[in-house]
């Protein structure tokens, strides 16, 4: 037993040598990739689910890295916000994707969703000089602020609050929208929602996984679209991937949909061709 134990740690260390190597590796890897340009966004639709139309689309970041493939966010996100470098990768996610809206609408007004939703992690957020970041992007693509969607956390606007709070409003007061990403995953209280300076809320996936089957969760989700039609929120349920899901999510009033029952993150040469048409329900 005990060669056998030390087989094991042996391999143990081995695997944290590894991971620790690779880590380091996907750090300094990362400051290089915005000029080497290995990010990629793909764009998942967000439907109505009254009208099932397509109106807007979510920017989700891949990065195409030059040895291991394509990169979801779990592979880089938490590192390059430990490295600080989630601050350009961010700034290059919303000029790329404002930009790409722009190319939509001018291609095919018609066959273009209405507006584009862009994740902002905390620490880009708070980095000064971030709300006139994004009034330059804006110009710079020649977009509407109300074009634009911020998904923002809820901790973020629970920390910091007078700042956070000061910024949301300005962004606001120029007419980009806010959402809180995430919902129900952190810690605010609902009654708190009513002064939060936010227009939309995304309900985490992982409350919606369960809305058929737990009594208790569906009692949940409920609350929170109604407590947010009550303060005039618009609602996004996240992650829907059956028709199970949807019906009840309609049935309870929820405005938006998103998840695999729609579409996955799709490239943006692909997206024309949701938005023009009804999405096969
Ligand atoms: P999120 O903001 O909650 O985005 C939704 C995630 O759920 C996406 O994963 C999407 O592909 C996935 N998803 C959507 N519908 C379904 C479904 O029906 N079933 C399942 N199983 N999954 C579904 P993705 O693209 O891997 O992104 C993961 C997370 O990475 C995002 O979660 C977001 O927090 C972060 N992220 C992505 N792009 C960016 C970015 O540009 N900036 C920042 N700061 N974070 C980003
Ligand atoms: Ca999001
Ligand atoms: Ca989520
Ligand atoms: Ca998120």
């Amino acid at each position: 037993a005990k060669g056998a134990d030390k087989g094991t740690w042996q391999r143990y260390r081995g695997e944290l040598h590894t991971d620790m190597a690779q880590r380091l590796e996907t750090r300094v890897a990362l400051l290089d990739a915005i000029d080497a340009e290995q990010f990629r966004l793909l764009y998942q639709p967000i439907v109505n689910l009254r009208t099932n139309r397509v109106e807007g689309v979510e920017a989700l970041v891949r990065w195409q890295h030059p040895t291991r493939g394509l990169l979801g966010p779990y592979h880089f996100i938490e590192l390059a916000e430990e490295s600080g470098a989630i601050v350009a990768i961010g700034n290059w996610v919303l000029r790329e994707s404002l930009a790409q809206f722009a190319r939509w609408h001018a291609d095919d007004p018609s066959g273009s969703p209405s507006y584009v939703s862009v994740n902002v992690s905390a620490r880009q957020f708070r980095t000064p000089g971030f709300v006139d970041r994004v009034r330059a992007a804006l110009t710079e693509a020649g977009v509407e602020p109300p074009r634009l969607l911020l998904e923002i956390t809820e901790s973020l606007v629970l920390r910091d609050a007078d700042q956070v709070w000061a910024d949301l409003r300005t962004l606001r007061a120029l007419g980009v929208r806010m959402a809180i990403d995430d919902f129900g995953t952190g810690y605010s209280s609902l009654s708190y929602l009513r002064e939060m300076p936010v227009d939309v809320l995304k309900i985490d996936k992982s409350f919606i996984d369960d809305v058929l089957h737990s009594e208790k969760q569906r009692v949940l989700v409920e609350t929170i679209v109604a407590l947010a039609h009550n303060f005039e929120l618009r609602v996004v349920a996240e992650g829907i991937e059956d028709h199970g899901q949807r019906a009840v999510l309609t049935a309870m009033g929820c405005d938006y949909g998103q998840g695999y029952l729609f579409a996955k993150p799709v490239r943006p040469e692909e997206i024309p061709a949701l938005t023009r048409v009804e999405p096969a329900l």
